[in-house]
């Protein structure tokens, strides 16, 4: 390895030790830019990779909130803004009892790259609380949104830091942010947030983006390989935002989506997902997928008992991981290959094992990396937040259409950086030297800041 990365990773591990989703993340970044580091020692003299993998600022705080019973509870909230290089810090806000120091930071990091490569100017962020939404009433939710915005509010701006979705974060949390912000400024700043419902600012499209933006960077990979997504066979882990629209795309460029999970399992309808009953399930009642089995018997319910989802143990096409980090293993990899799959593209940030990603790319499986092919999302954020400056609004097509030319010229980006490179197909490493080499020239540009 060339020995600057390997300096910079070594120090990176000292100096965040307990931190194993930041480091994972650092390291596949930082390994995959080898060609470029190797070719050019200006990254080395203007000390861009350790700049680069230390975060402009961190906010931790407590939340308190009284639950319906009136007991008090203390939750953690985070807020790392990555970095500011190309646009006011930008990225979603998750509500999971997962969220710690290490996950905020490492989707951070991917947020940077990810928005470098929309190509708007949008820099990098991440939120969000160990907070768990399931089970809570909507009262309970309220409240903690508005605890959890008391204390963000000083920190974000529509010029600053403009939060939005993630795991656990959607319109409804989005809205109860919203109010209580506004709340406390005393003022209608529509693009401090997005994701918000379309009734008070929101942006058509932004809710089926990201899984629409996946299925279009899909269809880009897979042309360039002469393939296509029609016929195909797709299973997507996951049925929150991003898998349910993912699977509405996959359906209207003709596949057929046999399988979707929750994190209890998945469900496999061999007939094609009934998608209007996962909706139902996942968007209204906050249900579990395993209540898909009831109005369709036919189906089978795989239950998860181990590490493993049972998702990746069904043969399909293309495998679409679209639920969190770490869901797709080196022996889920081994299982998809001997399956005869041909394109993985990855919904959810880092959901896919760096051994994994290796013998994917090792046994010629197509992988579209997550900071590229689910960059849909936060674009159609930027647009959102472009509408809000205007006081207009765009029709659903136009979005969809600006979404659709941003995602193709993603993938653009990242062929040509893997053909540049001499790695060609390699889009994963495609992506991280398309958008490092935009940070880079950025943070060259506007001196030691
Ligand atoms: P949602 O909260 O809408 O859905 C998350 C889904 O993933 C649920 O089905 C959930 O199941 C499942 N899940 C969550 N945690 C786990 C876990 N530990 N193990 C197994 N399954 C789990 O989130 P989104 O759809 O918005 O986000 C999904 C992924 O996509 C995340 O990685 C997010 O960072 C990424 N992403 C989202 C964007 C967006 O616009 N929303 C943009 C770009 C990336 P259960 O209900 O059982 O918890």
């Amino acid at each position: 390895m060339n020995s600057y990365i390997e300096k910079v990773i070594k120090e990176a591990e000292q100096k965040n030790t307990n931190q194993p989703e930041y480091i994972q993340a650092v390291k596949e970044v930082l390994t995959s830019l080898e060609p470029l580091i190797n070719l050019n020692d200006k990254y080395e003299k203007n000390s861009i990779l350790e700049r680069m993998t230390e975060p402009e600022r961190i906010i931790m705080f407590r939340v308190p909130w009284v639950d319906d019973n009136g007991k008090i509870q203390i939750n953690r909230g985070f807020r790392v803004q990555y970095s500011s290089l190309i646009g006011p810090y930008k990225g979603g806000l998750r509500f999971h009892p997962s969220v710690n120091l290490s996950v905020m930071k490492f989707l951070g990091f991917e947020q940077i790259f990810k928005n470098a490569l929309t190509g708007l100017p949008i820099g990098g962020a991440k939120g969000g609380s160990d907070f768990d939404p399931k089970g809570k009433s909507d009262n309970e939710v309220m409240r903690f949104c508005q605890s959890f915005m008391t204390e963000l509010y000083r920190h974000i701006g529509q010029d600053v830091d403009v939060p939005a979705g993630d795991i656990g974060v959607g319109g409804r949390e989005i809205g109860y942010l919203f109010g209580q912000y506004k709340r406390i400024r005393n003022a209608y700043e529509g693009g401090v947030l997005t994701g918000k419902s379309v009734c008070y600012g929101g942006s058509l499209a932004r809710t089926e983006a990201t899984g629409y933006g996946l299925l279009f960077y899909m269809r880009e990979m897979l042309k360039q390989h002469n393939n296509s997504v029609n016929g195909k066979t797709v299973t997507i882990s996951g049925s929150g935002n991003v898998a349910i629209y993912a699977a509405q795309k996959a359906f209207s460029m003709g596949a057929k989506v046999v399988a979707m999970s929750d994190s209890n399992g998945c469900i496999y309808d061999e007939n094609g997902i009934d998608l209007d009953c996962i909706k139902e399930i996942k968007e209204v009642n906050r249900g579990r997928i395993k209540e898909y089995i009831e109005c369709h018997p036919q189906a089978k319910y795989l239950e998860k008992t181990g590490t493993n989802s049972p998702i990746w143990s069904i043969k399909t096409d293309i495998a679409l991981p679209c639920a969190t980090q770490n869901e797709l293993t080196l022996e889920d990899a081994k299982q998809l290959v001997a399956n005869g799959v041909i394109a993985i593209g990855e919904g959810a940030n880092m959901p896919t094992t760096m051994d994994a990603i290796e013998y994917f790319l090792n046994n010629n499986v197509l992988f579209a990396p997550a900071k590229a092919a689910n960059a849909g999302g936060v674009a159609t954020s930027a647009i959102e937040m472009s509408q809000n400056s205007m006081r207009y609004y765009y029709t659903f097509e136009e979005v969809e259409k600006k979404l659709d030319q941003i995602m193709t010229n993603i993938f653009k980006e990242c062929k040509d950086a893997a053909d540049e490179a001499g790695i060609s197909g390699n889009y994963v490493a495609g992506a991280n030297i398309a958008a490092f080499k935009k940070l880079a020239d950025a943070m060259i540009a506007q001196g030691l800041v």
